[in-house]
């Protein structure tokens, strides 16, 4: 259920009522919101106490939460998430754009692109260090070596850092580096791994499953949320369906659909859900008019010698056009792309 604090409720009242809901065996979470506080309290629902609880000092009302997910519902709260990595607001009122390899692989590749990318506007850097492949004898990423050279690409460029977690065993080390954990398609049901982020202090960026419902992705989203980390950003990179055409299938219309179930900021990566670098383009474009709060996008300082997805990443123009064109839908749906400070990279 959640429980509704008034508005101007004290933070004293705020915490009374949540040792009360944990006496009565409920787990809390305080979503501290512009307007006021609101408690998700999770438990075996019992009727019987709804009227206990809204009758508490400080409290206005208490709603139980119909579907499965609870703290990610948008019931529990008005306003979309907005997290907060560098200068960015995912989940604010302008698009974010993350940009970058598909793994790293030398620092010369990555600095080559992180620098193009930063000139072209992005505001985060991504590239997989542990790559999920689908052959074992396929290049598996750096480890170690490639975050420590995302390190030096941000302090190089300024941009945050966005890379991806495969195991368990990994999440110390990999939150150490970045600044937002990702958890992959093929990770997205993988929940000791979920709970494991939920717990690494970083915000997570959740692809959806390469098969997964809307509601199961955000299952997963809960997972994360129920182990104490509300900065979740949902990332729609396509799903398998009959049509073996492109890569995948770009369900663009969970875009709207989640802005109505989660209050969680969703992005859209155009090119794992196509594989194919001339759809990027206009599935970045439409992704943005269908109201994105951001994209995600491969860019490969020379594709065709890629270690990995060479044929669906940009080169640094193709990257540069994609911002401008971008940056005219965005403006048409009144969510501006902001213009990265002049400041031109720094050399090393
Ligand atoms: C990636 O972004 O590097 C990646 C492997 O994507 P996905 O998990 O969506 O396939
Ligand atoms: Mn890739």
């Amino acid at each position: 259920m959640i429980v509704v604090m008034q508005r101007g409720a004290a933070s004293r009242e705020v915490q009374q009522v949540e040792e009360r809901l944990r006496e009565l065996g409920f787990a809390t979470h305080p979503i501290v919101g512009v307007e006021r506080t609101v408690i998700g309290a999770i438990g075996d629902r019992r009727d019987d106490l709804l009227e206990l609880v809204a009758n508490l000092p400080g409290v206005e009302r208490v709603v139980p939460v119909l579907r499965p997910y609870k703290l990610v519902a948008r019931e529990v709260k008005e306003e979309t998430t907005a997290i907060k990595v560098g200068k960015a607001l995912i989940g604010g009122s302008e698009v974010v754009v993350i940009a970058g390899p598909c793994a790293v692989e030398s620092e010369m590749q990555l600095l080559t692109t992180a620098k193009a990318v930063k000139e072209a506007g992005a505001h985060l850097l991504r590239g997989g260090a542990f790559k999920p492949r689908t052959s074992p004898y396929s290049f598996q990423g750096l480890g170690e070596e490639g975050l420590k050279l995302l390190a030096q690409a941000r302090e190089a460029t300024g941009l945050p850092v966005v890379t991806e977690v495969v195991d368990t065993r990994d999440v110390e080390l990999v939150a150490r580096y970045a600044d937002v954990l990702q958890v992959g398609a093929r990770n997205m049901q993988n929940f000791r791994l979920l709970q494991e982020v939920g717990q690494a202090g970083k915000p997570v960026l959740l692809k959806r499953g390469l098969a997964a419902t809307v509601e199961e992705w955000l299952m997963a989203a809960e997972y994360i949320a129920a182990a104490g980390n509300q900065q979740i950003i949902l990332c729609e990179r396509g799903i398998r369906t009959y049509e073996t055409s492109l890569r995948n299938t770009l369900d663009l219309s969970a875009v709207p659909l989640l802005k109505e179930l989660s209050h969680l900021p969703i992005i859209v990566d155009p090119s794992h859900a196509t594989g194919n670098q001339r759809m990027v383009l206009p599935l970045a474009r439409a992704s943005i008019a269908a109201g994105a709060d951001g994209l995600m996008i491969e860019v490969h300082s020379d594709p065709a010698r890629a270690l990995s997805d060479g044929p669906q990443s940009l080169t640094p123009p193709q990257f540069a056009q994609l911002m401008e064109e971008v940056r005219q839908v965005a403006l048409v749906v009144r969510k501006p792309i902001r213009a990265q400070a002049a400041t031109s990279c720094q050399a090393r």
